[in-house]
């Protein structure tokens, strides 16, 4: 489960300027696509219809076959994990933070998303570090580490879909690394959609789509779009 298909999909947010004009792509369960293109040109729009943030204009999203205009707002948030730019943290432990979106999980699949996602060694700690009588201890979370945290939930929540929005674009290159060995973890097996700036940082994506101004320009694999440069 988790085919994604976007069928000429068309969407404005003011009928004045279309911001999607007739996208068409499909990523087969458990394969991965990476979105790539300049500031503007409606990657993180892809994102937000597939959420269903808002709908699209023209066309249709489907998940699985099926439009997601007829399926319920919660089941298709469900059906979707989601590592975001700037990860928000709630001002619990990590171990909370974690179990977020799976309240349920046990503490061994607790440790073991920790685990796989290298922040095993804090998850009793605050994201802004311990608070105790005489004030805060601790160092506060890194934005890698935060984005850790927010891999974690994600193994820990198991979707079929994963979102990456330019998961790794604000770090220093240690971290990515060390984040990028998390994310092919976690999207193994798990249908991902991808949204980066770079090509260079898309290698490994089964198909990459090069959106301009709303539209796809060329589209292949990373070996296939460096010959045509
Ligand atoms: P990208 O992710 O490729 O940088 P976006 O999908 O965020 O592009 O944005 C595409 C275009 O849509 C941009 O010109 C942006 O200014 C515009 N846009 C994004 N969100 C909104 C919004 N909520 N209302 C109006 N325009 C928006
Ligand atoms: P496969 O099924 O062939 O193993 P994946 O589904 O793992 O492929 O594809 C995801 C790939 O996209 C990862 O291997 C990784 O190299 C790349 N990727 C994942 N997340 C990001 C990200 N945030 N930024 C850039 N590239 C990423």
């Amino acid at each position: 489960d988790g085919n994604i298909r976007f069928e000429n999909v068309k969407f404005h947010y003011d009928p004045e300027r279309p911001i999607l004009k007739g996208v068409d792509f499909e990523v087969p369960a458990g394969k991965s696509v990476a979105i790539v293109g300049p500031s503007g040109a409606g990657k993180s729009t892809i994102s937000r219809l597939l959420f269903r943030f808002y709908d699209v204009t023209g066309g249709a999203v489907r998940i699985d076959g099926q439009d997601v205009r007829d399926v319920t707002q919660d089941s298709v948030r469900h059906a979707i994990g989601m590592v975001p730019q700037d990860t928000v943290l709630f001002n619990d432990t990590i171990e909370y933070n974690i179990r977020y979106g799976r309240p349920d999980a046990s503490a061994e699949e607790v440790r073991e998303a920790a685990q796989m996602a290298q922040i095993h060694d804090f998850i009793e700690r605050l994201p802004q570090g311990y608070k105790t009588e005489v004030g805060e201890r601790g160092l506060k979370l890194s934005g890698g580490e935060k984005q850790r945290v927010a891999i974690a939930r994600t193994i820990l929540k198991a979707p079929p879909i994963l979102i990456l929005d330019e998961a790794t674009s604000a770090l220093d290159t240690h971290t990515e690394q060390e984040i990028q060995a998390a994310l092919d973890q976690v999207s193994k097996n798990r249908t991902t959609l991808v949204i980066a700036h770079r090509l260079s940082t898309v290698v490994n994506a089964n198909q990459i789509i090069v959106l301009e101004a709303g539209e796809i320009a060329e589209r292949g694999t990373h070996s296939e779009l460096l010959e045509a440069d």
